[in-house]
């Protein structure tokens, strides 16, 4: 069937300006790291992208490594069924930076490295260049130099429109950002990990990015489904919990946690939204963030998770009731 997107597409989004760039971002991302595996087919894939489309995500977020390579593959063979007209209106991204193929040259932060893997991923995805390309995580065996002159390589040869880090500490993020700005990189964002039950940014990180001028994208503001409705009575057969995948399991499920996502449901439910709305607008508020990087498994938790930007706002008693429940303990 021939997919032809929503018109209204881009009344259902807010974009965000990502840092000091000039490029805008949506408020939710879609990311591919789980549920775009082999075991995933092409079917469920495809709906999920044509959904977030549909609602006005045009940020969709990969790495060299999600699913061994599969994701890009799949994601490759989603654009060219249905995308081919669209390339420019999607922002793209895809990381190297851990281990993806055997030896020392598949993994870390070499020169080597970083141009063979984005050379493979253009291939996986059936693409000339990618917006966003990101560092995936430090490498102290590597001079940081080394990676930043490789990052900007590959802009300068087309290949990446943009350049990102993520996972890089406050100090980190610094010392890069010194030798980008030498380079005249355009290097806008920062991928961290930040929900309501992940809050070190705050503390170190963000205040950095700010003062950079640098976007954050940050991933798992869902906590890979604990801020939602799903774990509130049971874990369900189907869950990520259950399925012990991405390094979480039922123990992640601790009774502390539940009581605080019961507290936070009465407060959402008081703001006429759902756990999984109040948590990603709630990332959303933060001055440094630009974007919410969500995983879904179904369309439906798609559609649900991007009407958070029906109700972004927060009064002070809000957040100050927000502070409580997250910083109480049972
Ligand atoms: P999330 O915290 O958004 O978790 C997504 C999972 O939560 C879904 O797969 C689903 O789990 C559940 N879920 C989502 N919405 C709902 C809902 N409305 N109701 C009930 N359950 C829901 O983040 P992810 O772990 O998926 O990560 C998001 C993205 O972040 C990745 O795809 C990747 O792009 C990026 N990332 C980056 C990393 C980095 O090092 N830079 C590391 C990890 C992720 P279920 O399957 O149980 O239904």
């Amino acid at each position: 069937m021939t997919y032809h997107p929503s018109d209204d597409r881009y009344s259902k989004m807010v974009f965000n300006r990502c840092g000091q760039s000039g490029l805008d971002i949506p408020a939710i991302s879609l990311g591919l790291f789980r549920n775009f595996d082999q075991a995933d087919g092409y079917d469920n894939p495809r709906r999920l992208i044509q959904t977030a489309f549909d609602h006005g995500i045009t940020h969709f977020d990969i790495a060299n490594n999600y699913g061994n390579g599969y994701a890009e593959e799949v994601f490759g063979r989603i654009l060219k069924a249905d995308f081919k007209d669209f390339r420019d209106e999607m922002i793209i991204s895809t990381k190297a930076g851990y281990g993806m193929w055997p030896g020392p040259y598949g993994d870390g932060g070499s020169r080597k490295y970083m141009i063979a893997s984005l050379d493979q991923s253009l291939r996986r995805l059936g693409l000339d260049y990618v917006d966003i390309y990101y560092s995936h995580r430090p490498d102290p065996s590597t001079p940081i130099e080394e990676t930043a002159y490789a990052l900007d390589h590959l802009v300068k040869q087309g290949k990446a429109l943009y350049i990102g880090i993520s996972n890089y500490n406050a100090e980190q993020t610094k010392h890069i950002s010194v030798i980008f700005r030498d380079l005249k990189t355009p290097f806008i964002v920062h991928q961290p990990k930040y929900s309501m039950f992940m809050r070190e940014p705050e503390e170190t990180l963000f205040p950095v990015l700010e003062e950079k001028g640098i976007g954050a994208i940050v991933f798992q503001p869902l906590f890979q489904g604990l801020l939602t409705n799903k774990y509130i009575d049971r874990i369900p057969g189907d869950s990520r919990a259950k399925k012990n995948i991405a390094h979480f399991s039922v123990d992640d499920i601790t009774k502390e946690r539940i009581q605080k996502v019961k507290a936070l449901a009465t407060l959402a439910y008081d703001r006429n939204q759902s756990v999984a709305q109040l948590a990603i607008a709630w990332v959303l508020h933060q001055k440094a963030v630009t974007s919410a990087l969500i995983g879904a498994s179904t369309p439906e938790q798609l559609i649900e998770n991007v009407n958070a930007v029906q109700h972004l706002s927060f009064t002070d008693d809000e957040l100050q009731a927000i502070d409580d429940i997250l910083s109480s303990s049972s």
